[in-house]
């Protein structure tokens, strides 16, 4: 799986965030920040048609002009690092910098693709306003105005394509039937291929929470031969392993194995490690410290395995040697806080002592169970048929929403697609009560589940 990184770079003031907000705004807009962390670094997911990838954007490039040192704040480079694709925005408006020359300077020496953007370019003559920035000798100037969204879908397509494996070919919004059919069977292949595969199971967490003890404790009980496997994501390590019949691999974002290799244990942490080790699980184990309670940096990494679509179970660490009302109060805070994804499992466990952590293999083999298990076009159609009899759709316009049939449109998350016509008319709170009513009738545990509606016979 390739989930491709974009790092937005410039100097202070040419519209980063603008840019930054726009591209991750497509999809609903998830800001993992670490103050602390990474400085200055926000990390964004977005999605270009249909496809994942990841935006950093750097705050400001200092703009002095001593040397690249200090032109290129250290969270920049460690951005430019990161990425696969490197964005550096000029201001159009203010025209060639010596800030923008030392940048260029920088970025030319670098392997990897730079795309040259001109920004805030409306109101004025966009190709007299790009002109003068080729003298950087970064080849293309892509004009574009971050604030407004021109020209920032044609620079996607250039900067992201070649990065994705394949994009799909324009997608066809009303979805003949003759397509329909071959949907299906691409799900239903998808289904076969899972239920064949070990579980991808990554352990997520911030610092410290015990993620490393987590898995020591793990790999203790079974005792495996631990090697690490060659895979696309970076740093993270892959571990095969089995639990009774089941095999997994564990995605280790916390690196036990470079344990005391690594000194500072706040610099072992990525984001983007994290990122890449969530899109390529097919379940997260999202571990919390109890005695810490629930941080922004917890509801930040549950966003972006949601949006992901990953199944997900919780594990409140560290639980060992709590009073009575201490945890009275965590519980309560975790009903308040993450009363939203109900639909997930959580286990109270003490990674230290062992309290705990067998149960947690029921829970993960449901929540892969329930994101991967095939459902059948007829199981699909006749649940909605139920849901449509318990409560109508609304009239609109003075016609009834009509709700045909359903098929499954892929796995890990589940995707149901609803045919119908008026569809896009529908109110939220039925497509949420469709989307709980198709939970229970499937009693599905540990997975968030997509529904999507198509116009038409
Ligand atoms: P950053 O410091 O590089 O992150 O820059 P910001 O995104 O904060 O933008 C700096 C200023 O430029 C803000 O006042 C934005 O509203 C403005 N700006 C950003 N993009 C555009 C654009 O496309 N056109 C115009 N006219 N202004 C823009
Ligand atoms: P990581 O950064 O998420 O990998 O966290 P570590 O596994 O390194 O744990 C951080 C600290 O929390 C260490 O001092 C651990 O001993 C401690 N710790 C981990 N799990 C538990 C637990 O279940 N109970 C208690 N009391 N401490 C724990």
């Amino acid at each position: 799986m390739v989930l491709p990184v974009v790092a937005l770079v410039g100097r202070p003031n040419v519209g980063k965030s603008t840019l930054f907000n726009r591209l991750t705004r497509t999809r609903d807009a998830l800001v993992a920040d670490y103050p602390g962390l990474t400085r200055d670094r926000k990390y964004g997911q977005a999605q270009l048609n249909g496809q994942h990838y990841i935006v950093i954007d750097t705050g400001g490039i200092e703009g002095q002009e001593q040397g690249i040192d200090k032109v290129m704040a250290e969270q920049s480079l460690a951005a430019i690092e990161e990425a696969d694709v490197v964005m550096f925005m000029v201001d159009a408006r203010v025209g060639v910098s010596v800030g923008d020359q030392v940048i260029a300077d920088h970025l030319r020496r670098l392997e990897k693709p730079v795309f040259l953007v001109a920004n805030k370019t409306d109101g004025v003559d966009s190709v007299v306003a790009s002109s003068d920035f080729y003298s950087l000798g970064l080849g293309e100037v892509y004009a574009i105005a971050a604030a407004h969204g021109r020209g920032v879908n044609q620079l996607l397509e250039k900067a992201l394509k070649p990065l994705f494996n394949s994009l799909p070919d324009e997608e066809d919004e009303a979805g003949l039937p003759t397509e329909l059919s071959e949907e299906e069977a691409l799900a239903d292949r998808q289904a076969e291929d899972l239920a064949n595969l070990p579980i991808k199971l990554a352990i997520i967490g911030r610092p410290n929470v015990g993620k490393s003890t987590l898995i020591n404790r793990i790999l203790g009980e079974q005792r495996v031969v631990v090697y690490d496997m060659p895979g696309t994501t970076r740093d993270s390590v892959y571990i095969p392993m089995q639990r009774d019949a089941r095999e997994y691999v564990l995605i280790d974002t916390a690196g036990v194995r470079r344990r005391g290799k690594i000194i500072d244990k706040v610099e072992k942490f990525s984001v983007i490690q994290t990122l890449k080790a969530i899109e390529d699980a097919n379940v997260c184990l999202l571990v919390i410290d109890a005695r810490m309670g629930i941080s922004d940096q917890d509801l930040s990494l549950l966003g972006f395995i949601l949006n992901a679509g990953r199944a997900l179970v919780l594990a409140v660490n560290k639980w060992d040697g709590l009073d009575t009302d201490v945890k009275n109060e965590i519980k309560r805070e975790l009903d308040r806080r993450l009363g939203f994804i109900d639909f997930a499992n959580v286990h109270f466990i003490s990674a230290l002592h062992g309290t705990g952590v067998g149960h947690l293999y029921e829970s993960v083999e449901g929540a892969y169970s329930s994101a991967t298990k095939r459902i059948s076009t007829a199981l699909l159609t006749r649940i909605l048929e139920m849901a449509r009899e318990d409560h109508q759709p609304p009239l609109v316009r003075g016609r009834r929403v009509k709700l045909r049939y359903a098929h499954a449109g892929g796995y890990n998350p589940p995707r149901i697609v609803i045919h119908g016509n008026q569809v896009n008319s529908l109110p939220d709170s039925y497509k949420r009560y469709l989307m709980n009513y198709y939970r229970k009738a499937l009693e599905m545990t540990g997975t968030p589940i997509r529904i999507e509606f198509r116009e038409g016979e």
